[in-house]
């Protein structure tokens, strides 16, 4: 019985080793695509140009893709030390406690067309994880890169929640003003993204560093060589609902949402900067 129990666990250790191995197998192998990427100048500092190399090939092989992927990576030495590829809208990563020991770690997620650029409420997870210096998103639409500084869990709570009040009210304003389909995806993603800015800003919020970056069209020319996120909202009747909502006047616009939530967290702003660019 105890051989046995061996033999199982030993099957499920190579298993899972494989598993790893053919993930990084046909990451090696994705074709580099010729998009725009990020400035080596708008990576922190401590990023050194092997770092900015592993990015930039991050980019240029995930970001057309419909899957997420993940490394996590030394941001000093900028070797790959985990690759998992995950669904269109999710990638689960495993590591073991010690496993990234001496090692200074950034992970790094690529969010698809069909997903919003900015962080979600899952992607706050990093704030639980003292290993991570630094998350890195690769955005269909741009660039995200998430610095924190040991978080309690009272205010990772609060962000998941203001993430959400974000993503609900920046479909609200947009979903009303943008009849074309890819303007609306667009300025969702720009609002959400800002929302979620303005929020750690203006409760400055030293902790948690949140940048959004655009690509660079000046392609650059290195040629070397995951999360859970958002969905997009795309059911018709949700947004045949959406679209009426902030017409009628019994029902809270997204404006009136974000004020509400504001407020039920104690903070202090007017009603008139809500959306105030
Ligand atoms: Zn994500």
């Amino acid at each position: 019985m105890k051989i046995r129990n061996v033999i199982l666990y030993l099957i499920i250790f190579v298993c899972s080793l494989l598993n790893m191995d053919s993930d990084f197998e046909e990451y090696t192998h994705l074709e580099n695509k010729d998009v725009a990427v990020i400035k080596k100048e708008d990576l922190p500092e401590e990023f050194t140009d092997m770092a900015y190399e592993t990015v930039v090939d991050f980019i240029q092989k995930t970001r057309c893709l419909d899957k997420e992927w993940a490394l996590f990576f030394d941001y000093v030495t900028g070797e790959i030390l985990k690759c998992v590829v995950g669904e269109h809208d999710n990638v689960d990563v495993t590591w073991e406690d010690d496993e990234f020991e001496g090692k200074q770690i950034s992970s790094i997620h690529n969010h698809p067309k069909e997903v919003l650029s900015p962080p979600s409420g899952k992607d706050f997870g990093i704030l639980k994880r003292d290993f991570e210096d630094y998350e890195l998103i690769a955005g269909f639409e741009y660039f995200w890169i998430f610095k924190v500084n040991g978080i309690h869990e009272g205010l990772i709570n609060e962000m998941c929640g203001a993430s959400d009040a974000a993503f609900i009210s920046s479909f609200l304003h947009c979903i009303s003003r943008y009849n074309d389909n890819d303007v609306f995806n667009r300025m969702h993603d720009l609002r959400y993204g800002g929302e979620l800015s303005k929020y750690i800003n203006n409760k400055n919020i030293k902790d948690i560093q949140l940048t959004r970056l655009e690509y660079d069209n000046m392609t650059n020319k290195l040629n070397t060589a995951e999360y859970g996120c958002r969905k997009r909202i795309t059911n018709p009747e949700v947004i045949k609902f959406a679209k009426e909502f902030e017409k009628c006047p019994y029902t809270p616009s997204g404006k009136d949402i974000m004020y509400a939530f504001y407020q039920s967290i104690g903070m202090d702003v007017e009603y008139d900067e809500i959306f105030a660019d």
